[in-house]
C-alpha cells in the first residue's frame, strides 16, 4: 500500500462507520489544491531544478497547516498522505487549523548549507501565492529546521513587502517562535501516555519503555518519562539497541551517543547491557513500545514478536493497517498517531496565536495549556472507544472525521453550488 493508500483505509473505514454519504466522503478523502512547481536554483553544481509541492487537503476548520520536508521521497503521493494527516491530525486535538504538508524532492545530504537556503528560498518565493498567516502555515519537518523557517520567513516577507511572522511556525524564538516547540511533540505523547497509565491504573515506576530512534522525539521522551519515574530499559538508532532490563542511566546514553555516533556503540560502559540489531528494540520484553523513527516499522512480518501491550506512536504511520488490526486483536493499546504526536502542531498553533496577537507566553504557560489540549483529546478518544468497542486509531478518525465533516456541512462545501474546490 502507498502511504496515500495507508492513510485513506482508516479515513474510509471511520466514514463508512459515521454513514457519511458517498458524495460527501469522497469530496472528504479529495485533496482542495495541489500546487506542483519547479524551482530553478544556481546551486555549487550548476542550475539545478528541484520538484517541490505543497498539497492543502482541507481547510474547513481552519487555515492550511502543515510542516514542509526534505527529502528524496517526498513525492505527490507521500505528501498528499502526510497533509491528510495532518487535517486528521488537527481535528483530534481540537485546534482550529486545517491540513496541508509541502516537500522538495531532493537529499539535503548530497548538498551544503548555502545550497539548501537557496532552495528554501526558491520554495517560498513559489509558493508566495498559496501560503500565509490566514491563509497556509507551514512548519519544519524533515530535515527541515527552525533555522530553515526563519529563511523562508524571510523571503515571503520579502516578496510580500510586510511583516507577518504568524505565516510559517517552528521558527527559532529570536524571531517569533513560542518556548516549548523543540520539546513539543514527546511533551504531548508523554501527557498523552500519562493519561492512559493512570487510567488503566499502573504505576510508571513498574513500567519499562523501548524507544525506537533517539533523535529529537525520541530522545526528548525518554528523558521525560525516565524523570516521571519510568524504567527506560531499550533504546535504538539506526546502528543498533542497547537494553538492560534494571534501567538505562541516560546521561552516560547521551554521552555515548555525542562522543562515538550511536547510542549502542560502547556496550561496556554499561555494566549489564547487552546490544542488539537496530530493529531488535521493537521485539524486546517492554512495557511500553514507543516506535519514534520511521514508518512501517511494525508489520506483518514482525508484529507476531511484539510483546508490548501499550505502543505510542509517536513517528507518523510506524504501523501498517494488517499489523495494527493484529494488535488490536490481541488486546495491546496502540495510542495512534494522530493523537501521540500532535503535541508538535499543538505548540505550532500557539505559536500562531502568539504571532498573531504579539504576546509571548512562558514555558509553563506553553505546557500547562499543550497539557489540557492533549488530555481533552485523549479524554475524548478513549471515551469513544469503549463506548464503540473500536481501537483507539479508529476512535481518533471517527472524532477527527465527525468534527471535519460538520465544519464542510455547515459551510455549504457539499453544495454543487460551492465553487471552493476549483483553486
Ligand atoms: P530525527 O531525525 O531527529 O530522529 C530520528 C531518529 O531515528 C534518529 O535517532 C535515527 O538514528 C533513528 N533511526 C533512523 N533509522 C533508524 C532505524 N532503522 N532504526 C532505529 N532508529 C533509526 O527525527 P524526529 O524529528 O525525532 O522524528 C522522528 C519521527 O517522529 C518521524 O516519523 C517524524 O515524522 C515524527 N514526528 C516528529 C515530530 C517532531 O516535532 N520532531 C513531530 C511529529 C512527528
Amino acid at each position: 500500500m502507498t502511504p496515500y493508500e495507508q492513510i485513506l483505509s482508516h479515513i474510509t473505514t471511520a466514514l463508512t462507520a459515521l454513514s457519511i454519504p458517498e458524495h460527501e466522503a469522497s469530496r472528504l478523502m479529495t485533496p482542495d489544491a495541489i500546487h506542483i512547481k519547479e524551482l530553478t536554483v544556481e546551486t555549487a553544481r550548476g542550475t539545478e531544478r528541484f520538484d517541490a509541492f505543497r498539497v492543502q487537503f482541507n481547510n474547513a476548520r481552519g487555515p492550511y497547516k502543515g510542516g514542509i520536508r526534505f527529502h528524496p521521497d517526498a513525492n505527490e503521493d507521500e505528501v498528499k498522505a502526510l497533509a491528510a494527516a495532518m487535517a486528521v491530525k488537527c481535528a483530534v486535538v481540537n485546534i482550529p487549523l486545517g491540513g496541508a504538508k509541502g516537500g522538495v524532492m531532493f537529499d539535503p545530504k548530497n548538498y551544503s548549507q548555502e545550497d539548501i537556503v537557496k532552495i528554501a528560498r526558491a520554495y517560498a518565493r513559489a509558493m508566495a501565492d498559496h501560503i500565509g498567516v490566514d491563509r497556509d502555515i507551514p512548519a519544519p519537518d524533515v530535515y527541515t529546521t527552525p533555522e530553515i523557517m526563519a529563511v523562508m520567513l524571510d523571503e515571503y516577507e520579502l516578496v510580500k513587502g510586510k511583516s507577518e511572522p504568524g505565516m510559517i511556525t517552528g521558527k527559532p524564538i529570536l524571531v517569533g517562535g513560542s518556548r516549548g516547540r523543540g520539546e513539543a511533540t514527546a511533551q504531548g505523547g508523554a501527557y498523552v501516555l500519562e493519561e492512559f497509565v493512570r487510567s488503566i491504573e499502573r504505576i510508571p515506576h513498574e513500567m519499562r519503555v523501548g524507544v525506537q530512534g533517539y533523535g529529537n522525539a525520541g530522545r526528548t521522551i525518554a528523558h521525560l518519562l525516565a524523570r516521571d519515574g519510568y524504567r527506560i530499559t531499550a533504546l535504538s538508532d539506526s546502528r543498533g539497541t542497547i537494553f538492560h532490563n534494571d534501567g538505562l542511566d541516560l546521561a552516560v546514553i547521551d554521552e555515548i551517543k555525542r562522543e562515538y555516533g550511536s547510542v549502542a556503540a560502547h556496550p561496556d560502559r554499561i555494566p549489564g547491557a547487552t546490544v542488539h540489531g537496530s530493529t531488535d528494540v521493537l521485539t524486546l520484553d517492554v512495557d511500553v513500545l514507543i516506535p519514534a523513527a520511521l514508518d512501517n516499522q511494525i508489520r506483518p512480518d514482525n508484529v507476531r514478536d511484539i510483546k508490548a501491550d501499550i505502543i505510542l506512536e509517536l513517528a507518523n504511520n510506524p504501523t501498517t493497517p494488517e499489523a495494527d488490526d493484529h494488535l488490536y486483536q490481541k488486546g495491546a493499546t496502540v495510542i495512534p498517531d494522530v493523537l501521540a504526536n500532535a503535541g508538535g502542531v499543538t505548540v505550532s498553533y500557539f505559536e500562531w496565536v502568539q504571532n498573531r496577537t504579539g504576546l509571548y507566553w512562558t514555558e509553563d504557560d506553553v505546557k500547562g495549556k499543550l497539557k489540557e489540549v492533549m488530555t481533552t483529546a485523549y479524554r475524548d478518544v478513549i471515551a469513544l472507544s469503549e463506548e464503540q468497542k473500536i481501537s483507539q486509531r479508529q476512535a481518533a478518525y471517527r472524532l477527527a472525521l465527525h468534527r471535519l465533516h460538520e465544519a464542510m456541512r455547515l459551510r455549504g462545501r457539499y453544495s454543487v453550488e460551492s465553487d471552493h474546490f476549483r483553486n
